[in-house]
């Protein structure tokens, strides 16, 4: 086995805490990662805070994983020792339903192994994620990542580049078409950075009117202070598409009459509690309410790509292990521009 060092919470009201545990050998098709960086996604603190129910403890968090191939198993074909390489949500799944032979196997039918928070396909192995030194994955499930930007700013596309591109490719963010984007945090800015980048005519809606500077430079060409405008009537029938990346819970029918006719609403946010739901924004305009997770490691690789050949990367803060309580009270708070990422040199 190989012994690591992370970080921990042990229960759901715990603050995370120096954790040493072991991953497994390395595989055939197996890589060995130093991790080098690993964002925090609020999905971190919604889980290591059991705010979903059902948490598994002890619980290394951690899905936005970037650094270095030190060792590969003897059927490693994609990757060789030295390279960077990323883990996102997931590091397993049953490769055998209809969802993993369409290369969308974070909606696996059997069993998605997410990188924490979760077993191995053993059933009893837990996974423990990126908030470590060192991680073991198969190959299949690890991305490339280039060399092109500093790899501090290439973590969060991990998890809030993917989930932020993977809808605007499904919907067809383009030139002549109108996005919002609500909630301007981690998976909001770069909402903002890609739909910019497929042309699209971006409008970020923040509750919090001192981000109008930031949504300017990210690329959005307008910005809503919500608190401060009747968005329903100044926007009645104005987006082709919204994401709504709210971490809290906040009224979806106000947003939803933004939307014009057979426009779509893209649930991303995971707010603890659900919200009341209006059939009328709905019917009136034929508009749609869908929700999006993620992406597939195919599509994954396209977004890598995709941001590598655009000079896409996160806005971040770069913390040390002793710094992530800080920097979970002050994302829960919103005061994060826009993403805090882990040197994980310093577990
Ligand atoms: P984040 O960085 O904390 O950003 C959330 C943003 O929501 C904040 O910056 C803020 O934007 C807005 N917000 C927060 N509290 C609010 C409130 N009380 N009222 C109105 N707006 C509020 O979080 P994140 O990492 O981007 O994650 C956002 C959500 O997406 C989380 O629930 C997370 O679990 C979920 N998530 C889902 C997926 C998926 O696959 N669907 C993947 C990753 C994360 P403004 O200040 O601009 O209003
Ligand atoms: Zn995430
Ligand atoms: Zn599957």
């Amino acid at each position: 086995m190989i012994q690591v060092k992370g970080y921990a919470a042990q229960s759901a009201t715990s603050v995370l805490a120096p954790f040493s545990f072991q991953r497994r050998e390395v595989g055939p098709t197996d890589i060995l990662i130093d991790i080098e960086y690993c964002g925090i996604c609020h999905s971190d603190i919604h889980q290591a805070r059991n705010e979903w129910g059902g948490s598994l403890f002890p619980m290394v968090p951690g899905h936005e994983i970037v650094g270095k191939v030190k060792q590969i198993g003897n059927k490693v074909r994609q990757f060789k020792v030295g390279d960077k390489a990323g883990v996102g949500c997931f590091v397993d799944s049953c490769r055998s339903c209809p969802s993993c032979k369409e290369n969308e196997e974070q909606y696996c039918e059997g069993h998605l192994v997410t990188t924490y928070n979760n077993v191995e396909k053993d059933g009893k192995t837990p996974t423990y994620g990126g908030y470590s030194n060192q991680i073991v994955i198969d190959e299949d499930y690890a991305l490339k990542i280039s060399s092109k930007l500093p790899l501090e700013t290439i973590a969060p596309l991990l998890c809030a580049g993917i989930t932020t591109y993977s809808p605007l490719r499904h919907w067809n963010a383009e030139r002549g078409k109108r996005v919002g984007i609500v909630g301007l945090g981690g998976l909001g800015h770069m909402g903002v950075k890609l739909a910019a980048a497929m042309g699209a005519e971006v409008t970020v809606l923040s509750h919090s009117p001192h981000k109008e500077a930031d949504a300017r430079r990210l690329g959005a060409q307008h910005f809503v202070a919500t608190q401060k405008t009747a968005i329903a009537e100044v926007f009645a029938n104005h987006f082709d598409l919204i994401l709504d990346t709210v971490s809290a819970p906040h009224d979806l029918n106000t947003y939803l009459s933004t939307v014009k006719k057979d426009g779509t609403m893209v649930l991303l946010g995971v707010p603890p509690d659900s919200t009341q739901l209006s059939a009328f924004p709905l019917i009136l305009k034929r508009r749609r309410l869908a929700g999006s997770l993620i992406g597939g490691i195919k599509e994954t690789q396209e977004m890598l790509d995709f941001c590598a050949e655009k000079n896409i990367g996160s806005d971040v803060e770069v913390i040390s292990a002793q710094e992530i309580n800080t920097a979970y009270e002050r994302t829960v708070k919103g005061d994060v521009k826009y993403r805090f990422v882990i040197d994980c040199k310093t577990f």
